[in-house]
């Protein structure tokens, strides 16, 4: 299995060489995609790979010397990147082609097999420099590419992306299952009742944000004051984001340990986001999708995805009978059969069943009834 293994680098004068370097590799990016531009402009096809590699190391080597700042297979890293994503943007995957970025917003560069040596323990030798990271975990694994990252707030990270990881032991079955419902009251509403709280650290840290901001808009454009205002503002959302992150890790974690299937429901964000505004995103669905996705892969188990517009608030799970929900009714009284239940716990249940269906053959058993109702908590324990 393919991981990667990110790690915070120390921070020391040494760190503004990589700072120079990814600044350089921005510089050969843009240069590149100038030049396929062109190319197609003047001959009406695209440029080959090869060749705009071989003219960029000519460049490297003759016109722009500077360039060797940039390690040279870092520069096919660079070509490689953008060929990638131009595939993507032809597959339809990305809606625009690769463009010009701003040196500010270029983040990275990669090493493929030359250019770093691991010294040791958290010590990396980078482009002749000796640096120290926060090692903390140990790294397995065949090394395939080293990547050097920057982010707003000028912290440095160093990527390792190995093959070959061997993964630790799967989990042991324990016979659950569970369908999940998103709402915005309780991020999480499981079929067996419980209901999971997700904090909203933008929501609490909205304060700070907004007075970061207003200081920052009264900076006046390129002097200084506005660059330590902008990573004032910076430094803020990476604090919302790193609450959430980690947050989102424990709590996927948590769930894909107890449950052997996971049954969840796309959603339609960008709908719900007009609906709700800011909460959406400071909850972070999809991303805490992805990061469960990764986590039951890594542990062996299933996470199905439905589709969104199953009618899973509207249907009775016992009986099948559909009747209106309107968003304000939080108990599902059914007219069909006369069962009582919390809304978002019926809506967990028919996502429970519809995950089912689509993986036939599945016999493992649901806990029913409020006696066998498994919390989330005792399994941490
Ligand atoms: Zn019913």
């Amino acid at each position: 299995m393919r991981q990667s293994f990110q790690f915070k680098m120390f921070r020391s004068k040494r760190l503004k060489h990589l700072d120079r370097t990814i600044d350089v590799a921005s510089e050969i990016w843009n240069h590149a995609v100038a030049l396929k531009n062109r190319y197609y402009k003047l001959y009406g096809k695209g440029l080959l790979k090869a060749k705009l590699q071989s003219h960029l190391a000519k460049l490297r080597r003759t016109r722009c010397p500077h360039w060797k700042a940039v390690d040279s297979q870092s520069v096919q890293a660079i070509t490689d990147r953008l060929y990638l994503a131009w595939e993507a943007f032809f597959k339809g995957d990305i809606k625009r082609p690769p463009t010009f970025r701003k040196c500010r917003k270029y983040r990275s560069f990669t090493l493929k097999q030359s250019g770093y040596k691991v010294l040791g323990h958290g010590r990396i030798k980078v482009l002749g420099r000796n640096y120290r990271f926060n090692q903390s975990r140990p790294i397995t694994g065949i090394v395939k590419t080293v990547t050097v990252r920057r982010d707003p707030i000028k912290d440095f990270h160093i990527t390792f992306s190995c093959d070959q990881v061997v993964q630790p032991q799967q989990a042991p079955k324990t016979g659950l299952t569970a369908g999940a419902d998103f709402g915005l009251k309780d991020f999480l509403t499981l079929s067996t009742g419980e209901k999971i709280a997700a904090p909203q650290p933008l929501k609490a840290e909205l304060r700070h944000l907004r007075k970061a901001q207003r200081v920052l808009s009264r900076k006046q454009k390129g002097s200084k004051a506005r660059k330590h205002a902008r990573l004032d503002v910076a430094r803020v959302h990476k604090k919302v984001a790193n609450i959430r992150n980690d947050w989102q890790w424990k709590q996927a974690r948590m769930l894909v340990t107890v449950f052997d299937l996971l049954v969840f429901e796309t959603l339609n964000l960008k709908a719900m986001q007009q609906l709700w505004g800011r909460k959406v995103g400071d909850l972070g669905f999809a991303d805490f999708l992805i990061k469960a996705q990764w986590m039951a892969k890594k542990l062996g188990r299933d996470l199905v995805k439905i589709d969104c517009w199953e009618p899973t608030t509207k249907t009775c799970h016992l009986c099948g009978h559909r009747q209106d929900m309107p968003l304000n009714m939080r108990t599902f009284v059914c007219d069909g059969c006369g069962n009582v239940e919390c809304r978002d716990v019926n809506a967990g249940r028919n996502i429970l069943e519809a995950g089912r269906r689509l993986r036939p053959g599945d016999t493992s058993k649901t806990p029913s009834g409020a006696s066998v109702v498994i919390t989330a908590e005792s399994h941490l324990l």
